[in-house]
C-alpha cells in the first residue's frame, strides 16, 4: 500500500462513505434537455455516495461523471470527454472498459480514493424500461478483497478503535481472509498496536478530532483514517451485529466478555464492512480475543528504528528484517511470518515448541526440501476460502482448491513420524477434505475459464441433461458447417461464409461483387463496404436450436457449479484450518531453510536475565554485505561475576592482557582480535563508546533484533546464544525521522525516553543510541548520566546504551552492574581503519575529524578543527572557567608535524608547481587554466 500518511476522512451524512479527494459532490451544471433516466439514477446514486467515486456501469463501460470524471481522469490517466456534446452544458465524462476494472480500481484505491460500484442489475436486453441500476460495493484501502488489488504476501487490515474514558476498544479484521481480533488496551498502547496491525484502514469515532490519540494516529505511516458517526459506536447495537453475524447468543464461546469497547469497536468495524461490502461476510464467523501479555510487547517507535518489517528511510518491506528472512514459499506462509516478527512471543514453552520443528526440519535437509516443494505447488489456500465462503469464488478457484488438497495427503505423510510436538500436531490436524476434492474433480473440467458465463466448467459425462444440449448445440454447428458447404454448391459463390455477430445472430457472407448470383430465398440484412450479409429461414430455424441448446447449457452449468460451491463453502471452516496449518509448516520450513544456508545457531531460551551471544552478526547487513564481510561480535548482558569496575583494571591496566600480533600495531584497544570472549565481562548495562562510524549503533540493532528472532522462534545468526526472554523492548535510536511531527529532535527524544523509564520492567531490553545529542553538551551528559542510572538501579534491565560522552565512561566505576566496551579501530600511518571489533574497555578517542573527513568537509574546515580540537584536549580553561577556543589563524600552519589525518596535497598543485610557464604560449595557458577549473569543479 503506497504511504499514505496522515489522510484523514472528512465525516459524512447518514452512509459515511467518503473519500479523502473527493471532500465533496456538486453538480457541475445540468444539460438544459430533462436528464435521461439513466443519467436521472446516476444522480441519485451519487447523493447517496457523495464522497466516493462514483463507477456508473453503462453497458461495456463504467463511466465517470461531472467532478467525478474531472479528478479522477487526472489521477488515473482517462481522457476526459463529454456527454451531450452538442447542448451547451456538456456533461465531463470518463470511462473505461468493465474489464479493466481490477486495474482502475488499483489505482483509484492507492490514491486514497473510496470507490463505489454501481452495476446493472439486469440484462439491459431483456429491461422493460430503463435498466436498473445499483451500488454492490464500496471499496476502500481496508476492504479489499480481489486478488488482483492485494498484494499476495502482504495482510490486509481493517482495523476500528474505540476509546472510552478507562481504556480503549481495538479490532481489525483482514475482509480477505475473515480473520477478525478484537482487544482491549491502555489509551497510550493504541498507537503501538496499530503500528504493529499495520492496517490499510483505521475507523476512527468522528469525536475523538482534537484527541492527542487522533494526533498519534494521523502519523502512523500508510493508514488511512476513516471517521465514523457517533451512532456507529452503540455499544448494544454493536454487539446484537457481531451476534447476528456469527448467529450466536453470546459471544462467551469465542472466550470474550461481551461489554467491553473492544466488542464495540468490533460492532462498528462489522457495520462499516457490511456497508460497503453490501453481500459476502459468510466467512467472517469468528472474533477471536488478542491477549497482548502473550507476545513480546514492541512499541512503534522502536518496530520502525529496529526496521523489522520495513525500512525507515522509505517504508519498503526490501531491506528490512522481515525481508531478509523470508524463505517462504507460499503468500499465506509470508503473511504468517510478518505476524510472527510482528508478536515475537514470550512462553518459553511456546518459543522451545517452534525452535524444536525449525531444528527438526534443519536436520532433515530432504526432509524439509520435499515437504517445500510440495508447498510451492500450493494455491494461497486463505483467501481462496474466504472467496469460497462469501459465494465470489471463481471456477477456476474451485479447480485450484483441488489442485492444492491434491498436495496434502503428500504433505501429512511427510510429517508423519516426526519428532517434535509441533509438527505432530500439524500433521494430525490438517484434515484431507478428500471428498469434497473428488466432488470438485468430478464436476469440473481440469482448466475451467475465470467466469462462470463463459460456460464450458462442468465436465462432459457428469450431468445427462448438459451432455444433451451440449450435443444440440455441437450438432448444430456441424449441420451448420455442412450448410455453408451445400450452399457453396448452390450458389457457386466459392467465398460465400456462414458467420455470426450478436446482433442477428447466423447470416451467411458474400463478397458485394458476387452479391447478384445469391438466389431468391436469401434475405439481405446489412451491407458493408465489401460484403453483402444475408440470411435464409432455414439457417434461423437452426440458429435458433443451436442458441437455446447453448443457452440452456450455459445456464444448467451455472446451476450445476452454485450448487458445487455452496458444497465446498460447507468444509470452509476446515479449509481454513488447512490453510493455517500450511502458512505453519511454510513458515517453519522457511525458518528452517534461512538457517541452513546463512549459517544460523539455535538460540538457547531461558528466563534468566542474559544475553550471551557468541559471534553475532547483524543478520541483514550480514545478508547485504558480500560474505564474510561482516565482523562478528559477542554480546554478553546480564548479571555476571565480572563486575565492570574491577573488570576496568583487570583488563586495561594489567600486562598480561593478550596484546594482538605486530601487524595489529596501531590497535587501540588492548583485546581486540581475540578468538574467544571466554572471561571477558558481563554486567546489566552496558556503554559502548567509540568513534562515529565505528559500528556501535550495529552492534545494539543487532542484540536487540537476534532477540527479536530468537523469541518469535527463529536461528539466529551467531555461534551460539544463550536469549533470556524479554517483555518488552525498546529501542531509542535516532530522531531524525520525527522531526515530520513538529517536534524538536530532543523534544522526540525525552519523550521516548520518558517512555522508556516509565514502563520497562527487569525483564525489558533497552537499547539506547546517543541519548542527550540534541541539547548542550552538559545537559546531554548530565542526562545521559542520570537515566543511566536510573536504568541501573531503579529498573535493573539489560541495557546496551551506545554514547560517544567518554564521560559516562566513568559510572561504571560506581555501578556493579555496569561496563565499558568499545569499538576497536585501529591506526595506521596516516589511516584509521573500523575494524568494527566491540572489545572490553573504553575508547580515548572520537575520531570526529576523521570521519568528517570521509564525509567531504573541506580541507580547510578540518585543518581548523584540528587546531580547535588540540586546544580543547589539552583543556585550556579561560579566566572566566570556560574553555578557550583558540583565535582563528588565517593561515592554516604549513610546518606543523605531518599528523595523523594530515590530507594529502592536491594534484593540481603539484601540475602547478612542475608547469613551465614560459614556454607556454597565451592560448595553451588558458586552455591549461580552464581544464584546471574544470578538474577543481
Ligand atoms: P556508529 O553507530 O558507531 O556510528 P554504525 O553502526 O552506524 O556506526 O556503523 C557504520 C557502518 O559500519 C555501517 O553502515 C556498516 O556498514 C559498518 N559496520 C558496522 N558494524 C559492522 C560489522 N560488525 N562488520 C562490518 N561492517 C560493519
Amino acid at each position: 500500500m503506497s504511504s499514505m500518511n496522515g489522510s484523514v476522512i472528512p465525516v459524512d451524512d447518514g452512509s459515511s462513505l467518503l473519500v479523502r479527494l473527493l471532500p465533496s459532490f456538486r453538480r457541475m451544471s445540468t444539460s438544459e434537455r430533462a436528464p435521461t433516466p439513466a443519467m436521472q439514477r446516476y444522480l441519485e446514486v451519487k447523493s447517496q455516495y457523495p464522497h466516493a467515486a462514483l463507477l456508473f456501469r453503462m453497458g461495456d463501460f463504467y463511466e465517470l461523471f461531472y467532478e467525478d470524471a474531472v479528478t479522477v481522469s487526472k489521477v488515473v490517466g482517462l481522457t476526459l470527454t463529454s456527454r451531450d456534446k452538442g447542448s451547451t452544458n456538456p456533461i465531463p465524462m470518463a470511462g473505461f472498459p468493465y474489464h479493466q476494472l481490477d486495474g482502475y480500481l488499483q489505482k483509484l484505491v492507492r490514491a486514497g480514493f473510496r470507490v463505489a460500484i454501481c452495476e446493472q442489475m439486469e440484462d439491459p436486453k431483456l429491461a422493460k424500461g430503463p435498466v436498473k441500476r445499483d451500488v454492490t460495493r464500496v471499496v476502500t484501502p481496508g476492504t479489499l478483497t480481489e486478488d488482483a488489488l492485494l498484494d499476495p504476501r502482504e495482510s490486509n487490515f481493517l482495523a476500528c478503535v474505540f476509546p472510552t474514558q478507562k481504556s480503549c476498544g481495538l479490532a481489525w479484521l483482514e475482509v480477505s481472509t475473515g480473520r477478525f481480533f478484537t482487544t482491549d488496551l491502555p489509551l497510550e498502547s493504541v498507537a503501538d498496536e496499530i503500528a504493529r496491525i499495520n492496517p490499510a484502514e483505521c475507523l476512527v469515532p468522528e469525536q475523538i478530532q482534537n484527541t492527542s490519540l487522533f494526533q498519534e494516529l494521523t502519523h502512523l505511516i500508510g493508514v488511512l483514517l476513516s471517521e465514523r458517526p457517533a451512532w456507529s459506536f452503540s455499544p448494544d447495537q454493536c454487539k446484537r451485529r457481531l451476534l447476528e453475524q456469527f448467529q450466536t447468543r453470546t459471544l462467551s464461546g469465542f472466550d470474550i466478555d461481551e461489554e467491553t469497547p473492544g466488542i464495540t469497536a468490533a460492532g462498528a468495524l462489522l457495520e462499516y464492512v457490511q456497508e460497503t461490502q453490501k453481500s459476502g461476510l459468510g466467512h467472517i464467523t469468528r472474533l477471536e480475543p488478542y491477549r497482548r501479555g502473550s507476545s513480546l510487547l514492541i512499541d512503534e517507535t522502536t518496530r520502525r528504528s529496529l526496521e523489522l518489517t520495513q525500512t525507515l528511510r522509505d517504508n519498503q518491506r526490501a531491506g528490512s528484517l522481515l525481508a531478509v528472512i523470508d524463505e517462504t514459499v507460499t503468500p499465506m506462509g509470508a503473511r504468517l511470518l510478518t505476524e510472527w516478527l510482528s508478536n515475537p512471543l514470550t512462553d518459553l514453552v511456546l518459543i522451545n515448541r517452534r525452535l524444536d520443528a525449525v531444528e527438526e526440519l534443519t536436520a532433515d535437509a530432504l526432509f524439509a526440501r520435499e515437504l517445500r516443494d510440495q508447498l510451492q505447488e500450493s494455491y494461497d489456500l486463505q483467501r481462496l476460502t474466504a472467496r469460497i465462503a462469501t459465494g465470489r469464488c471463481s471456477p477456476r478457484d474451485l479447480s485450484c482448491l483441488a489442485k492444492t488438497l491434491a498436495l496434502l495427503p503428500k504433505i501429512k505423510a511427510k510429517l508423519a513420524g516426526r519428532q517434535s510436538a509441533l509438527l505432530i500436531d500439524l500433521e494430525q490436524r490438517l484434515d484431507l477434505c478428500a471428498q469434497i476434492r473428488l466432488d470438485i474433480e468430478e464436476v469440473l473440467v481440469d482448466e475451467p475459464p475465470m467466469l462462470v458465463t463463459d460456460g464450458g466448467m462442468i465436465r462432459d459425462g457428469y450431468q445427462a441433461q448438459l451432455d444433451e444440449w451440449r450435443d444440440l448445440a455441437r450438432g448444430g454447428k456441424e449441420w451448420i458447417a455442412r450448410y455453408q458447404a451445400e450452399e457453396i454448391a448452390r450458389t457457386g459463390i466459392p467465398n460465400l461464409k456462414v458467420g455470426f455477430n450478436r446482433v442477428f445472430g447466423y447470416y451467411l457472407e458474400c463478397t458485394a461483387a458476387q452479391a447478384e448470383r445469391v438466389p431468391q430465398d436469401y434475405i439481405r440484412k446489412q451491407t458493408l463496404k465489401n460484403q453483402e450479409r444475408f440470411i435464409t429461414p432455414q439457417l434461423k430455424e437452426y440458429e435458433e436450436k443451436v442458441l437455446r441448446a447453448e443457452n440452456q447449457a450455459v445456464q444448467l452449468e451455472q446451476e450445476l457449479f452454485v450448487k458445487l460451491r455452496d458444497r465446498v463453502a460447507i468444509v470452509s471452516p476446515q479449509l481454513r484450518e488447512n490453510a493455517e496449518i500450511l502458512a505453519e509448516v511454510d513458515v517453519l520450513g522457511g525458518l528452517a531453510t534461512l538457517a541452513v544456508r546463512a549459517g544460523y545457531c539455535r538460540p538457547e531460551i531461558t528466563l534468566e536475565s542474559i544475553l550471551d551471544i557468541r559471534e553475532a552478526r547483524h543478520p541483514v547487513l550480514d545478508r547485504l554485505q558480500p560474505s564474510g564481510a561482516f565482523v562478528p561480535n559477542d554480546v554478553r548482558i546480564g548479571r555476571g561475576p565480572t563486575r565492570g569496575a574491577d573488570f576496568q583494571v583487570g583488563f586495561l591496566v594489567t600486562n598480561d592482557t593478550p596484546m594482538t600480533p605486530s601487524t595489529d600495531s596501531g590497535l587501540r584497544s588492548p583485546v581486540a582480535g581475540r578468538e574467544t570472549s571466554e572471561g571477558m565481562p558481563f554486567g546489566l548495562i552496558q556503554l559502548i563508546t567509540g568513534p562515529n562510524m565505528a559500528g556501535k549503533s550495529t552492534y545494539i540493532r543487532q542484540a536487540a533484533l537476534l532477540t527479536v528472532m530468537a523469541q518469535m522462534g527463529s536461528f539466529i545468526p551467531a555461534k551460539s546464544a544463550k536469549i533470556g526472554v524479554a517483555d518488552r523492548i525498546f529501542a531509542r535510536v535516532g530522531a531524525s525521522d520525527e522531526l515530520g511531527k513538529g517536534q524538536s529532535t530532543f523534544m522526540v527524544e525525552m519523550t521516548e525516553t520518558a517512555r522508556i523509564l516509565n514502563t520497562a520492567t527487569a525483564r525489558s531490553l533497552v537499547i539506547l543510541d546517543e541519548i542527550g545529542r540534541g541539547t548542550s553538551t552538559y545537559d546531554g551528559i548530565s542526562l545521559a548520566w542520570s537515566i543511566t542510572e536510573y536504568l541501573h538501579d531503579v529498573i535493573g534491565c539489560r541495557t546496551l546504551f551506545a554514547t560517544h560522552y567518554h564521560e559516562l565512561t566513568q559510572l561504571a566505576e560506581t555501578m556493579s552492574e555496569c561496563v565499558n566496551w568499545n569499538v576497536a579501530v585501529k591506526e595506521e600511518a596516516e589511516d584509521v581503519i573500523f575494524l568494527h571489533k566491540i572489545v572490553p574497555g573504553s575508547a580515548d578517542k572520537s575520531y570526529g575529524i576523521h570521519v568528517a573527513q570521509l564525509a567531504g568537509v573541506p580541507r580547510k574546515v578540518l585543518e581548523r578543527a584540528k587546531v580547535i580540537l588540540q586546544t580543547l584536549e589539552s583543556d585550556h580553561l579561560d579566566e572566566m572557567g570556560q574553555t578557550k577556543i583558540p583565535a582563528r589563524c588565517t593561515q592554516p600552519k604549513r610546518e606543523h608535524q605531518r599528523s595523523l589525518f594530515e590530507l594529502e596535497e592536491h594534484p593540481l598543485i603539484g601540475e602547478l608547481r612542475d608547469m613551465k610557464i614560459n614556454e607556454l604560449t597565451p592560448l595553451a595557458a588558458l586552455q591549461q587554466l580552464h581544464r584546471m577549473h574544470e578538474q577543481l569543479n
